[in-house]
């Protein structure tokens, strides 16, 4: 395994004035005047390089009246002119996304071409959300009865509340936010504390892009402000992508206040490999799914089930790949950039590590180990190498829960249906793969796995924009997903008119202001 030799780092010891990353309300930063924050990391360097803002509750009423204005300026916009804000939006971003990346590397870790994917399908959403004219044209149905018209309309929910994971700062609160302001609601998004900079970086690009103040707020913040808005009258709809604890808390709370939910959870993805694969096409994909962004995806694979008899050669080839990797800062140095990053914080780095703790105490082999993994130059940062497992006991807590890692299990089994079952005895249901050249073996699974997302020879089955995205089972609570059509269902209230309009020749002439039919 190589590494990527960086430039010294500063101790975390060395941060002196911290700036304080501010709230975005009324289309201006808004200092905290709270007196809580929360230290944001560059996790490469392990050092403190900022702090964020954690509201108050005064902090928490202000961001809300400034969204329920802005909502009655913005709900009033002809769909010409919100059309008009969101292509400037998509233009803007498109040209300036290097920026947004290197923002989501200095606080995230990942390498800066992952950032600029997360971007890049977020982006995707923007641009199905131009389109948005056609997705919210209600329907009509002339003479349902004699004289009398049903027609339906699509209108926005208000202010709607949007809380997103550390692992995409853009892409996820994007799966979100250019639906709901097309849709003619006004967002509040409460970022992730440990890497809330990316949130600000779009709040301006709005601004630029001539979205009304108070259309889109940002509310920096932890549990209080996510408690804030799960409780605000004034809040729509809650739209959540986290760990599943926190997916089922938002989910009740929400729901017992009457909001709508979406809440997308956790995940442990699988990947089946069928005999007839392509070994060499499954290492590639293994190494990108499971090692990829050090793990920290949703949809990461993070067990591989390989149908005997081809787990010794997997194994082999994923080992020699593993071997090649360049693990290092993800903003590269001298223009070269690493294949992983570090972890989002040391707690996480430890987190992970104990996983690994638990796979060897419950009799896995450990065939390559990443714990302790240094980065030379780079002592402090949050690093762990990738690990790859053998013969996991099913049994293990590290087989059964998220680790959210660079951490690949193996489990051998002896047949296509031990595989399914276990994939479908787990209790997450995001996504998962399976890899084979039996295009009947493949149907049979799309067919018969219980899984939100699946990929036929595909690692990471992310839906394009105009579908949808959404696990089953602890993965998804309730059934909205994220953007798609699901994504415009959400953000409208459908109401449905029943009209009857009398013909003029039905009336007395006097009435007809002189229509003589
Ligand atoms: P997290 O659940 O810790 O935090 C998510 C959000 O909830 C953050 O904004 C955080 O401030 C807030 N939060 C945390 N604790 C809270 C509490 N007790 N009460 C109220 N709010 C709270 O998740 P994370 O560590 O930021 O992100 C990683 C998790 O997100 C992983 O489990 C990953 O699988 C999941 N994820 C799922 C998807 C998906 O589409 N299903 C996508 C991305 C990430």
């Amino acid at each position: 395994m190589t590494t990527i030799d960086t430039t010294t780092a500063p101790s975390r010891t060395e941060a002196a004035e911290l700036p304080v990353i501010a709230h975005w309300v009324d289309g201006a930063e808004r200092p905290s005047n709270s007196g809580r924050t929360a230290p944001v990391f560059n996790p490469a360097t392990g050092r403190v390089q900022a702090r964020v803002a954690l509201a108050d509750q005064a902090e928490i009423d202000e961001a809300i009246a400034s969204a329920q204005a802005g909502y009655r300026v913005w709900s009033g916009y002809s769909i010409a002119k919100r059309q008009t804000v969101l292509f400037a939006f998509r233009e803007l971003l498109n040209a300036r996304k290097g920026e947004l990346a290197e923002i989501i590397t200095a606080e995230h870790g990942k390498v800066l071409s992952d950032a600029m994917g997360e971007i890049l399908r977020g982006q995707e959403v923007v641009e199905l959300a131009t389109g948005f004219p056609h997705l919210l044209k209600g329907a009509f149905s002339e003479n349902a009865s004699t004289g009398v018209d049903v027609y339906s309309l699509k209108q926005p929910l208000g202010v709607v509340g949007v809380i997103s994971p550390f692992n995409f700062p853009a892409m996820v609160p994007m799966w979100f936010f250019p639906i709901a302001i097309a849709a003619g609601n006004t967002v509040i998004l409460k970022p992730s504390e440990k890497d809330p900079s990316a949130a600000l970086w779009i709040a301006r690009l709005w601004k630029e892009a001539g979205l009304p103040d108070g259309v889109f707020t940002v509310l920096q913040g932890d549990k209080l402000a996510v408690d804030g808005l799960l409780n605000s009258p004034v809040v729509q709809s809650i739209s959540f992508v986290g760990s599943t604890p926190i997916a089922q808390y938002i989910y009740e709370t929400a729901s017992r206040n009457g909001k709508r939910v979406q809440a997308l959870g956790g995940a442990k993805n699988h990947m089946l490999v069928l005999p007839d694969a392509d070994l060499d096409l499954v290492a590639d994909q293994a190494i990108n799914a499971g090692y990829g962004a050090a793990g920290e995806r949703c949809m990461a694979i993070s067990v591989v089930l390989a149908v005997e008899p081809v787990a010794d050669e997997l194994i082999t080839k994923i080992t020699d790949r593993i071997a090649k990797l360049r693990i290092g800062n993800g903003a590269g140095v001298d223009g070269v950039e690493p294949d992983m990053g570090p972890l989002i914080t040391d707690v996480h780095r430890d987190k992970v590590s104990s996983y690994v703790d638990i796979a060897e105490a419950d009799g896995a082999k450990i065939v390559v180990d990443g714990r302790g993994y240094t980065v030379e130059g780079h002592e402090d940062g949050f690093f762990f190498g990738p690990t790859l497992i053998d013969e996991i006991p099913t049994t293990s807590r590290a087989y059964q829960e998220e680790i959210f890692g660079p951490v690949l299990s193996v489990v051998r089994v002896q047949s296509y249906d031990e595989g399914l079952d276990l994939i479908n005895s787990g209790q997450f249901g995001n996504g998962t793969a399976i890899f084979t050249n039996d295009g009947g073996a493949a149907r049979r699974f799309q067919n018969e796995v219980e899984v939100g997302m699946i990929g036929i020879n595909v690692p990471i089955p992310v839906p394009v924009a105009y579908h949808s995205f959404g696990g089953w089972k602890q993965s998804l609570f309730g059934d909205a997903k994220a953007y798609g059509v699901h994504g415009f269902d959400f953000f409208t209230r459908e109401k449905a008119i029943t009209s009857r309009w009398l013909d003029p020749a039905t009336r007395h002439h006097s009435e007809n202001r002189g229509i003589n039919l």
